[in-house]
């Protein structure tokens, strides 16, 4: 129970996505179904047709990575690749400093950079509103000049997430200068426990105490197909770099597509 209760609920209310159009009807299938269509109408008796089958709403999981870029960042790119995913690496600014070129490199596959701060420094980070903000402005200033510009959506990521209690007396005024710059925040309600290893009560190894984790928290949304996924995990985990392929076949078999915050049902609803 206590791995389930170290998993934060994200703040966000997400709206259920509606299935996207299909892509462009190839020309026999539009025939086929025109076809079809003229044959129903003429034989079959309407006693015969069956109401639609109620459609399961489309899963969706947003997998984020958190604190890097760091040493792993090529080795989970190219996990992605392979996998054909598709996710959003909420980096802090002094390791974008460190290691331009993977921050770079995250741009140019076509990932989705995100801020988590400059120092990831609690203190430093929550000392005021404006400090945070500053924040923010060192990191889009680290990335500008890792990776040419920062991204025309701005998804940001709170370091401890947007509840922790660090924020309390800023939190606030964080959130309503986030606005003015229409930078959005989001948190998770997903992950495989990889920085809270004061959970693994049984002393598994790393790897299994993260997988167990990750599917413990997965079951929560067998019953809920409408409830899209934040994944948070951690590229600086070695176990979580090592799992990851597990997580993305399970992710597939479970029938969920892979989306990246910047294109959240959030951005066409602001304010919220
Ligand atoms: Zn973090």
């Amino acid at each position: 129970m206590l791995v389930l209760f170290a998993l934060v609920i994200a703040l966000k209310n997400v709206k259920a996505e509606q299935p996207q159009p299909a892509g462009p009807v190839q020309k026999d299938a539009a025939a086929s179904v025109s076809q079809e269509s003229s044959i129903t109408e003429a034989v079959i008796p309407d006693s015969a047709v069956q109401p639609p089958a109620e459609k399961e709403p489309l899963r969706v999981v947003y997998v984020t990575f958190d604190d890097g870029p760091c040493t792993h960042t090529p080795q989970v790119l190219d996990i992605l690749d392979r996998y054909g995913v598709k996710a959003t690496f909420f980096t802090v600014g002094c390791y974008v400093e460190k290691y331009p070129e993977h921050a770079a490199e995250i741009v140019r596959r076509g990932e989705t950079i995100g801020c988590h701060s400059y120092t990831h420094d609690y203190a430093q980070c929550y000392a005021s509103a404006d400090a945070f903000l500053n924040e923010v402005t060192r990191w889009e200033q680290a990335v500008t000049a890792a990776c040419g510009a920062v991204p025309e959506r701005e998804c940001l990521r709170f370091p401890g997430g947007s509840r922790t209690h660090y924020a309390d007396n800023v939190r606030d005024g964080i959130k309503d200068g986030l606005r003015q710059r229409g930078i959005h925040w989001y948190d998770w309600n997903a992950g495989d426990n990889d920085k809270w290893l004061a959970g693994n009560t049984q002393e598994l190894p790393k790897t299994e105490y993260f997988r167990q984790s990750y599917r413990a928290c997965m079951k929560w949304f067998d019953d809920m197909p409408e409830e899209p996924v934040i994944l948070l995990l951690h590229e600086t985990e070695d176990g979580t770099v090592q799992i990851l392929p597990e997580i993305l076949e399970d992710l597939k078999a479970r029938g969920y597509v892979f989306r990246t915050l910047d294109q959240h049902p959030s951005w066409e609803t602001p304010g919220t």
